[in-house]
């Protein structure tokens, strides 16, 4: 590992950007090649989600690389979740009991502009934009790139390439075309899908709804969800079925079914988007899917980072963060002051791994706690009952959303592992009336709880212990 080694990074998105800025930052020298036009300049948005939900793993890696405070200035906070349901009744659902724990809504664009200026900054680093990578020669460690604007093919030579081209990466195509190594690779999609559209600002340039919170409509077999921007306006998500159900992407393609569909089910936020059929009818759909692989690299040559090592669902608003994540525990890794890059990327699979197939799996379960259990009356006692203790008792009190979105200095795995034995003995407590929960309840009432809750978890994590869960 030479600082004087010629470092090739596929895709200038999120996880692009911000590796080589960090790269750049401990020296080396980069070449950063992206497919698509300077989003700076050029708006590309259309189909991509136009803003994440920024949290803080994502803001560890930011701070890491000295962004973060660029970072915090475009984000508006989301304290938790406002639930809407058919009749047009509202209800919040905050995601902590602790006050200063919230999610950020922040506009991809803009970050991803953030981090490419703050990457330019740095001499070490060039730019290339509207170059695609079609394929990589990985013995040779040799990318062969297209340029969108002239159609001319460039073969770059590099001592070390990553691929943060995302889910639908070139390199880790490569990877099982050439069939140079064992490579596990699955790609798992949802028969879901999802559509974004948008409610405008008011008039006066203001939210027509709280901008505090993140909006869902959750109905069962689909919802919807909306995220504020700066603007005023919001960017709305649905995810619907391909073709199940009575409504499904398939057949909503005419003007009165869409009406039909979004007056049966969200009569309110359908009031508050004027341009639906349009924008419906005109608005790509896209696809879900989770990509799991191994390994991520190959020899001291390349390696795989952000989705296109481990695309997830975007249901516990991680995608960017786990990506970011990943440059906070490569950079770990390169502190080790290891003998080569083969001996780097092994190193940090090994202990990243585990970490982004957990994520994975927490993301498709909160798919399903997103679109019906949010709603379900045990589901909502158990997270009023979760605020209280954290709000009670906030050093030893950890939901396991907490545990996944706030707690930055433990791992997806480890959070997974206690969230999930906790998720069950609070939902088994509450079904079996072994603990009673009220309003206003006392703290030493809390505290029995807490400690029968602690009980119960430290009992099931032996059990899936020994089960070798
Ligand atoms: P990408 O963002 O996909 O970037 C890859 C880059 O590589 C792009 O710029 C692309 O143009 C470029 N590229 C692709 N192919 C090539 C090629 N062959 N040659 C050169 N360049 C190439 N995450 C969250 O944390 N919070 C959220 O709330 C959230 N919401 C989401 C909502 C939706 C609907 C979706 C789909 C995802 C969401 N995510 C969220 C996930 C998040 O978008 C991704 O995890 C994140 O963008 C991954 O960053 P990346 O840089 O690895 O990949």
């Amino acid at each position: 590992m030479n600082k004087k080694d010629k470092i090739v990074i596929i895709g200038a998105g999120l996880c692009g950007s911000l590796l080589a800025l960090r790269l750049a930052q401990r020296g080396y020298k980069i070449e950063l090649f992206e497919s698509r036009p300077d989003l700076r300049k050029v708006d590309i948005s259309a189909g991509r989600s136009i803003n994440l939900a920024l949290s803080d793993r994502g803001f560890k890696a930011l701070r890491l690389c000295g962004v973060e405070e660029q970072a915090k200035e475009i984000c508006m906070p989301m304290y938790g979740r406002l639930i809407h349901d058919r009749k047009g009744n509202e209800f919040s659902s905050n995601y902590s009991g602790r006050e200063n724990e919230y999610i950020n809504s922040i506009s991809r664009g803009d970050l991803n502009g953030v981090l490419l200026t703050e990457v330019e900054k740095h001499k070490n680093v060039t730019l290339y934009f509207n170059t695609r990578s079609k394929k990589v020669d990985l013995d040779n460690a040799t990318v062969y790139f297209t340029n969108y604007l002239t159609n001319k093919e460039t073969i770059v030579k590099a001592d070390v390439i990553f691929g943060a081209d995302g889910a639908g990466s070139s390199l880790r195509k490569s990877y099982y075309l050439e069939k140079k190594f064992l490579f596990s690779f699955s790609q798992n999609y949802l028969n879901h899908g999802y559509k974004e559209l948008e409610i405008p600002a008011s008039k006066k340039g203001k939210h027509q709804i709280s901008k505090e919170h993140l909006h869902i409509w959750p109905r069962g077999d689909f919802m919807l969800i909306a995220l504020p921007n700066l603007d005023g306006s919001f960017t709305v998500t649905l995810f619907l079925s391909y073709n199940e159900g009575e409504f499904n992407f398939e057949n909503l393609t005419s003007e009165e079914k869409i009406t039909q569909f979004f007056e049966q089910e969200f009569p309110d936020a359908l009031k508050l988007i004027p341009n639906i059929k349009e924008e419906f009818l005109n608005n790509p759909t896209g696809v879900l899917g989770t990509v799991k692989c191994s390994p991520w690299f190959y020899q001291n040559k390349t390696t795989l980072m952000g989705d296109a090592a481990h695309a997830i669902v975007p249901f516990y608003g991680q995608g960017m963060n786990a990506s970011f994540e990943d440059i906070t525990v490569f950079d770990e890794v390169l502190d080790q002051n290891l003998e080569s890059w083969e001996a780097v990327f092994k190193a940090y699979q090994k202990v990243r791994k585990p970490d982004t197939d957990a994520i994975a799996d927490l993301a498709i379960d909160n798919f399903h706690e997103m679109r019906n259990h949010v709603a379900n009356p045990v589901f909502k006692e158990k997270r009023k009952l979760e605020m209280s203790l954290e709000k009670t008792f906030p050093t030893e009190y950890f939901s396991k959303y907490s545990l996944v979105t706030f707690n930055e200095n433990i791992g997806y795995n480890e959070a997974l592992k206690k969230g999930r034995a906790q998720d069950k003995v609070l939902l088994n407590l509450i079904a079996d009336d072994s603990i009673q929960t009220k309003t206003d309840m006392t703290k030493p009432e809390l505290r029995v709880i807490l400690e029968k809750v602690k009980i119960e978890t430290n009992k099931t994590l032996e059990e899936d212990k020994i089960a070798r869960l």
